[in-house]
């Protein structure tokens, strides 16, 4: 993995897509190319026309890379200092502020200091690397304006699979491992399970035991998303499954390509986490994002006429849904 170093000019942005999907009002990232690498990451696309890549020679859809910008804690204390109307930071939106080549830095830690030196700021973190465990001493002094989300793409029975698609990060135990963590050291957690793919843990099963880690570790909220189906990111999903012989997991991705296909998927993903969620806890509790653009109107009126748990996002959102 080559690492880039790029000097951005964002601190803390107001975000308002995130702000629809509940989860905060302000973001930070941590650099423009997460070292996480996952194959489905839309981030490529999303940030394909930052100047970055000009400047640095790259092509935003290589792979192979990470860029990441060690001066990012000094831009966001200023804005932690200088920002009057205060909320929810989410810690990272599109990298990773716990992959290899943030921790190199210690951007995480370092950005959660920033952030929390200041009143009125809560943080919500994101990662998909149990290295976080090394900052809940920290977290531990502002327990209540921290909520710690590991995210949890499969069960562990899946590690293998996982660690193709998401080669580095932290295996799906260690993630696990660390969640537990923080639930026995009585810090507040939500859970985000995004993506969780068809053949991979979109099954009722994994589903299920899914959920009820989430549940016994006290979680929040329970989030979840369908994988983004734009994009060149399953396509690459799937090649790579196939390259290292998960095939059955290949098969299962490949159909999703299609809108039909992905529509079956989302209301099978949707079905098992609220009868789940019903089942162990509060379906109040549940937030499934969704961009209802893709899917067919006969899977739409499906999801319609149970929608608990759905957070509507785009177009049917603006219209005030339903
Ligand atoms: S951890 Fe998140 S930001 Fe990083 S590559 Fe994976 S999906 Fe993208």
């Amino acid at each position: 993995m080559k690492v880039y170093e790029y000097a951005l000019k964002a601190g803390i942005t107001r975000t308002k897509e995130f702000e629809r999907k509940k989860l905060a009002t302000h973001a930070v990232n941590v650099g423009i190319r997460c070292g996480h690498e996952c194959t489905y990451c839309s981030t490529p696309s999303l940030l394909r026309m930052h100047p970055a890549f000009k400047a640095l020679g790259l092509d935003p859809f290589d792979r192979g890379y990470a860029i990441v910008d060690p001066t990012t804690p000094e831009r966001v204390a200023r804005d932690a200092r200088r920002i009057r109307e205060r909320g929810m930071v989410q810690l990272c939106t599109t990298v990773d502020a716990w992959s290899p080549e943030a921790q190199k830095h210690d951007l995480g830690r370092r950005c959660l200091e920033a952030i929390l030196a200041e009143p009125g700021w809560t943080v919500r973190i994101l990662t998909k690397n149990a290295a976080i465990i090394h900052d809940y001493d920290l977290i531990e002094k502002h327990r209540d304006r921290v909520l710690i989300g590991l995210s949890i793409t499969a069960t562990p029975s899946m590690d293998e699979v996982i660690s193709t698609i998401e080669p580095n990060t932290s295996p799906i135990t260690q993630r696990m491992a660390a969640f537990w963590e923080a639930h026995y050291r009585g810090l507040r957690t939500y859970a985000m399970f995004c993506p969780l793919l068809p053949k991979v843990s979109c099954m009722a099963d994994s589903v299920d035991q899914l959920v009820r880690l989430a549940v016994e570790c006290d979680a929040e909220e329970i989030f979840a998303e369908p994988v983004n189906p734009r994009g060149s990111g399953l396509r690459i999903t799937s090649e790579a499954l196939s390259r290292d012989h998960h095939y059955d997991a290949a098969c299962g991705v490949i159909p999703i390509r299609r809108a039909e296909e992905w529509s079956w998927y989302v209301v099978r993903l949707l079905r098992h986490l609220q009868s789940s969620v019903r089942a162990h806890s509060d379906i109040g509790r549940l937030r499934f994002l969704l961009y209802p653009s893709r899917l067919i109107p006969e899977k739409l009126e499906e999801i319609r006429r149970d929608d608990a748990g759905v957070i509507w996002l785009g177009k049917l959102q603006r219209q005030g849904a339903r």
